[in-house]
């Protein structure tokens, strides 16, 4: 199973994609815990990235791209993932369907949790990560409807689209979602 959880910071991707992996016994690739990983350990790519991560914006495609490809490149990928994070833009998309060819791999289903703006920005003040200042968190809910949503077309242009309501419990989007991939 190859998939790739989509969502506003706060939709729940974090909850869905832990789940979603036991259930399925994938790796989760979660973009944005490498990046932060790399910068505490302040590896060179952690000190590119820094400056990105703590305004919540968006990294560079091409760092992004060749990040992604080195991840999908390890063994334990073989037998499926799910990417969450990954892609962030139309762009980086269309890159990962490239790659994707490269490896000789097929997504089976872009899951993209749906939640209204007031919901994304509570669940993300009572998250209190240390990159989410009210301030970011806008900036992130803003990148993602600049950035983020034109993506949500080229999954669906491509009949891969699964669009789930994720203002509901975790258990409740956890069974749509499972219904929806039998
Ligand atoms: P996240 O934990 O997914 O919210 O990611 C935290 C931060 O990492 C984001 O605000 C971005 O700065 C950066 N990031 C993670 N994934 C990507 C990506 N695919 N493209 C660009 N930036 C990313």
């Amino acid at each position: 199973m190859r998939l790739v959880i989509l969502g506003g910071p706060g939709a729940g991707k974090g909850t869905q994609a832990q789940h979603l992996c036991r259930h399925f016994e994938i790796p989760l690739i979660s973009t944005g815990e490498m990046l932060r990983q790399a910068i505490a350990a302040q590896t060179p790519l952690g000190q590119q990235v820094q400056a990105f991560v703590e305004k919540g914006e968006l990294v560079p495609d091409e760092t992004m791209i060749q990040l992604m490809r080195q991840r999908l490149l390890q063994a334990d990928t073989s037998r499926g993932w799910l990417l969450e994070g990954h892609p962030r833009t139309a762009f980086q998309a269309e890159e990962l369907d490239f790659l994707l060819e490269d490896l000789n791999q097929h997504l089976n289903q872009a899951i993209w949790l749906d939640a209204p703006d007031d919901v994304l920005m509570s669940r993300s003040i009572a998250r209190q990560r240390s990159d989410d200042t009210p301030d970011v968190i806008q900036h992130r809910i803003e990148s993602f409807r600049d950035y983020t949503m034109p993506m949500l077309d080229y999954y669906e242009h491509r009949d891969r689209l699964l669009k789930i309501n994720s203002n509901q419990s975790i258990e409740q989007v956890h069974q749509e979602i499972l219904q929806h991939l039998q």
